[in-house]
């Protein structure tokens, strides 16, 4: 992995627009979420002097440090990772979105815990579609049930879903994983969900093809995580 922070962001941006264009879909249709896990600040803070905005951690502890340490930054913090539920609260107050929700409680949790004078906390669904056991995610037969009363909760807004398929090389089995999270979305076409999140460094193409609307992104940006 070569370049700098600034190479890779726009070789990450060509990548995203190429897409695109192959998928037949609009520039500026799939936005990226920038995953600084384990990354150092100043590694966010050159990716956001490139003009990303728009960031995603999955630790917790991690992230609210990083926050802190940027707060007169106009970042759009997004939450990935799992969520324990004495979590919660910090995650309601810190995060613009959500995208690992797999389990009501949670949901009810962060509605409960959202301040009244904010904007609802965005929400997306973690779906397992490969059926991985060891990733989370909500069954996809569970999947209905869930989505349902998520979207009754006051302080959310159920965006859409989110997957981490098991990985592979094998392209056409990254679309097959990607369609399935998008079928899931279309069963569910009474909610107007408008937000498939889905692809990361290895497999952003595929998604994008099978419509993705937010890639995450770490390592084709930020090189190997640290440690
Ligand atoms: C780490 C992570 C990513 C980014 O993965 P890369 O392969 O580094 O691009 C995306 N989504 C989630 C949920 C992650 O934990």
């Amino acid at each position: 992995m070569t370049g700098s922070i600034a190479e890779r962001l726009a070789a990450v941006w060509r990548r995203i627009r190429a897409a695109e264009r192959t998928a037949g879909r609009e520039d500026g249709s799939v936005r990226l979420i920038a995953v600084s896990k384990s990354q150092p600040v100043e590694a966010l803070i050159a990716a956001y002097r490139q003009g990303q905005r728009e960031f995603g951690e999955n630790y917790l502890q991690e992230a609210l440090a990083k926050q802190d340490r940027l707060a007169h930054f106009d970042i759009g913090w997004h939450f990935i990772g799992p969520i324990q539920s004495n979590k919660t609260k910090a995650i309601a107050n810190r995060f613009a979105w959500v995208h690992s929700v797999d389990r009501l409680k949670i949901a009810e949790r962060l509605s409960e815990q959202r301040p009244l004078d904010f904007p609802p906390l965005n929400i997306c669904l973690q779906v397992n579609i490969s059926g991985e056991s060891s990733k989370g995610g909500v069954a996809v037969d569970d999947l209905a049930a869930l989505a349902e009363a998520v979207s009754k909760l006051p302080r959310l807004r159920l965006r859409g879903l989110m997957a981490i398929p098991a990985p592979t090389e094998d392209v056409e089995q990254q679309r097959t994983n990607f369609r399935a999270l998008r079928r899931a979305q279309e069963q569910l076409s009474n909610l107007e969900l408008d937000t498939l999140s889905m692809g990361m460094s290895e497999d952003l193409e595929a998604a994008i093809l099978e419509g993705a609307t937010r890639v995450r992104v770490g390592t084709a940006i930020f090189g190997p995580r640290p440690g």
